[in-house]
């Protein structure tokens, strides 16, 4: 095994997590982490080691960093002991509009690319590419809103449904400005109807998976003397997180398991939760087909006597989306919802009015 010191951290030439995370003796190994982080290579402020430090602390399984217009720590990413560590960047046009994730790249794209050119050259050169906070509405002169605007572009293989600290900045405008700096994950609500309907719409043409992301930063506000971290990265990572469903465990070489990360994300084998509400390990929503449990991000032939089934680690309220349509709730730990026909399903978890699990789609052929 070789080792790679960085300040008291050791990056591991192997993973030791050999799928110790099995849950509900089902066949499905669950993997879950934060996706979209900056570090002080951009606007963030800490360093990749402090913030690899502190995922490792909270047990998560990946971290995904994505610093601005820049890859110069690379060469950092890897197992780092049961976390895998991935640097992607963040892209964006000459406005400033039209933020990218872009993963699985050796080096930063050249600069002034449109979104469209920039997104088809992410996925010409076998990258991953997923656009972030599509549709972030701010009013604030001092915080402008960066929304994706080109829906032409089809170069993409997902999307952030729920991204943290959009939903964070759009209230501090309001007249509860203090309680937004005093309790920034209380105010999470759910992801927009708007974005919900753009990935339903999507999704009938092809697989386009949806996630939850942090875009963590730690930002420090007010000037010194008196300048305060409003946001630290641990309370970031106990909001939106995702989730990975997978029948074999991650490999422990970390080129196999980077590419193995990503073809299980881009095939929707995924959900998103807000950690703030409960913990959300051990969530399914599947059909029986041949003895064995289908999932979301993979396709099934309809049968009459098909049915889906949702289990939750605790009580909540599950609403059943197919193909865009609200078709049921019901409330409880173990549910079930007969299939209606061929189409693309997914649910909704809502607990104490609040958004708290977003499976990707099942599709029924
Ligand atoms: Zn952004
Ligand atoms: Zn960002």
């Amino acid at each position: 095994m070789s080792t790679f010191c960085l300040k008291g951290l050791v990056k591991s030439g192997n993973s030791t997590k050999t799928g110790n995370k099995v849950l509900h003796n089902d066949e499905f190994y669950e993997y879950c982490g934060v996706i979209h982080v900056h570090t002080s290579d951009s606007d963030g402020t800490k360093t990749h080691p402090e913030i690899i430090g502190i995922v490792q602390d909270m047990g998560l399984d990946f971290l995904l960093f994505n610093d601005h217009m820049t890859l110069k720590h690379k060469h950092l990413e890897g197992w780092y002991g049961n976390v895998l560590v991935i640097m992607g960047y963040e892209i964006n046009d000459q406005d400033n509009h039209n933020h990218f994730l872009a993963y699985c790249l050796d080096e930063v794209l050249p600069e002034h690319l449109s979104s469209g050119e920039y997104a088809a050259e992410v996925a010409r050169r076998g990258g991953v590419g997923i656009i972030a906070h599509p549709d972030e509405v701010r009013t604030s002169a001092s915080l402008p809103p960066y929304p994706w605007t080109d829906w032409s572009v089809r170069d993409f293989n997902g999307i952030e449904i729920w991204n943290h600290l959009s939903a964070w900045t759009e209230g501090i405008a309001s007249s509860r400005k203090l309680w937004y700096f005093t309790h920034p994950r209380s105010f999470l609500s759910t992801p927009t109807p708007k974005i919900l309907r753009i990935w339903d719409e999507l999704n009938r043409e092809r697989p386009v998976v949806g996630i939850g992301s942090t875009d963590a930063h730690e930002h420090k506000y007010g000037k010194f003397p008196f300048k305060v971290k409003i946001f630290p990265y641990k309370v970031h990572f106990t909001t939106i997180r995702t989730h990975l469903l997978t029948r074999q465990p991650l490999p422990a070489d970390f080129p196999k398991a980077e590419k193995e990360f990503f073809r299980l994300l881009t095939n929707c084998q995924v959900y998103f939760s807000n950690y703030r509400v409960a913990q959300a390990d051990g969530f399914r929503f599947y059909v029986r087909a041949d003895q064995s449990r289908l999932i979301m991000g993979e396709t099934v032939k309809f049968r009459a006597d098909m049915n889906f089934y949702v289990e939750l680690p605790e009580n909540g309220e599950v609403r059943l989306i197919g193909s865009g349509e609200h078709l049921g709730v019901k409330t409880g730990r173990t549910l079930e919802f007969r299939c209606p026909g061929p189409g693309i399903y997914r649910v909704e978890v809502m607990k104490r009015g609040k958004g708290w699990i977003y499976s990707n789609h099942i599709r029924i052929i």
